[in-house]
């Protein structure tokens, strides 16, 4: 029998590990850019899940693949070969320009990988070459490796001791790199876009400086394309943007339109670090995730696909803009490229409560860090869905203003 929602807040409450700060919807199902609550009302998601669900919801050929695959194997253990899995590493190998993928299930889990086979690439120069340099107002994950990586002090409190020899930087300051970096660097990992610290770009060939400082002392780099890649940026892979190629590249999120996954991509001599038994994982790359992959790999992309990623990107940055010009009191700055789009708000007075109105209102959006308002929506969304969303936040905004 179906429960209402006061019913199943009351479940989640007396269930649930108290980590979620949710929205007191409860979603039901989804068609597109539109996600339908359990009262049968609608609502234009314009976060797709947290940068997720890339082709929108219920995309025929997506739960057409997953539905035949599921029918034939779900799991299979990797002890044995795939088709699946063989077809969506070839297509990983083939965009990225890289040699070898592997299949985690999650965000963290890729980058605990990177990190791992990163150091111990290093290792085998100089057992003491294990630095691993990140950027402040990073995010990387919340194992305790990739928490550790991530350049934001508030997740790493109480859980210590934390994994050593990690440090931090400001992204976009080259310099400061150049200053910390040495031959004990190991690897360099950066978020080629910041997503979750409040949607923030490489500037005047950040990227191409620290491409150059790397391969001086020897280090790799690793972009976490986690949320940027899969098209985000206009590009399927977002360091093609930037003219710069990594020795690692970590993705997840997108990477099967929802089915979780997770995978790191590295050079051939990279990918020599590691030797049967040094990794693995039970559930990462089984053919029911790989089939959702192929799809989003046969899809994303292809040139028309992103073509539009990065129109409706640039219309949606324009929207923002005026929206800025007629509210200064309360946007400071936007930010972003692609799908990937920030509004940064004067203060962090009124964040949450931007959220919780537009939802009132029917659109999804996102704040992170308190104040940047993100958008990471599904790749698919049109203008007019742009304008739909955009009208909401005017009025919303005015409100406030
Ligand atoms: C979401 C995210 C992660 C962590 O992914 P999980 O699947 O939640 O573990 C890591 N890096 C970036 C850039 C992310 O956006």
């Amino acid at each position: 029998m179906k429960q209402t929602d006061q019913e199943i807040f009351a479940t989640d409450k007396a269930s649930y590990v108290p980590v979620f700060n949710r929205y007191k919807i409860v979603l039901d199902h989804g068609e597109g850019v539109y996600v339908w609550d359990n009262n049968g009302r609608k609502y234009i998601d314009f976060l797709g899940g947290i940068a997720v669900n890339v082709l929108g919801h219920a995309y025929k050929p997506l739960v057409d693949a997953v539905a035949e695959q599921a029918g034939k194997l779900i799991h299979c253990s990797n002890l044995y070969y795939t088709q699946a899995q063989a077809d969506a590493a070839a297509k990983l190998v083939k965009l990225s320009g890289l040699g070898k993928a592997f299949f985690g299930n999650s965000g963290a889990e890729a980058n605990e990988g990177a990190i791992k086979i990163a150091r111990k690439y290093a290792h085998a120069i100089d057992p003491e070459k294990s630095q691993i340099i990140t950027a402040w107002n990073s995010f990387h994950g919340r194992t305790l490796a990739t928490l550790t990586a991530t350049g934001q002090p508030h997740y790493q409190e109480g859980v210590g001791p934390l994994p050593a020899g990690f440090d931090y930087v400001h992204y976009n300051d080259i310099e400061e790199l150049e200053s910390l970096m040495s031959d004990k660097t190991a690897a360099v990992m950066l978020e080629t876009i910041q997503g979750e610290g409040g949607v923030y770009t490489p500037e005047n060939d950040y990227l191409k400086k620290v491409r150059a400082l790397c391969d001086k002392h020897h280090a790799l780099l690793i972009f976490d394309e986690i949320q940027a890649g899969i098209g985000r940026s206009g590009k399927f892979f977002a360091y093609e943007k930037y003219g710069v190629k990594p020795d690692i590249v970590t993705l997840a999120k997108g990477l099967a339109g929802g089915v979780p996954i997770g995978a790191f991509i590295v050079t051939d001599e990279v990918a020599a670090a590691f030797k049967p038994g040094d990794h693995g994982t039970t559930f990462g790359g089984n053919p029911l995730a790989c089939a959702a992959a192929n799809v989003v790999l046969d899809t994303v992309p292809q040139a028309e696909f992103l073509h539009n990623v990065e129109t409706v990107g640039l219309y949606f940055k324009d929207k923002l803009a005026a929206l800025k010009d007629k509210y200064p009191t309360l946007i400071k700055e936007v930010r972003g490229t692609g799908l990937i789009l920030g509004a940064e708000l004067t203060s962090a007075e009124h964040g949450r409560d931007i959220v919780n109105d537009c939802l009132e209102k029917g659109a999804i959006i996102n704040c992170t860090v308190g104040k940047v308002l993100r958008f990471i929506p599904p790749l698919i969304i049109t203008q007019e869905q742009v304008d739909e969303v955009v009208a909401v936040l005017d009025e919303v905004l005015r409100k406030y203003a």
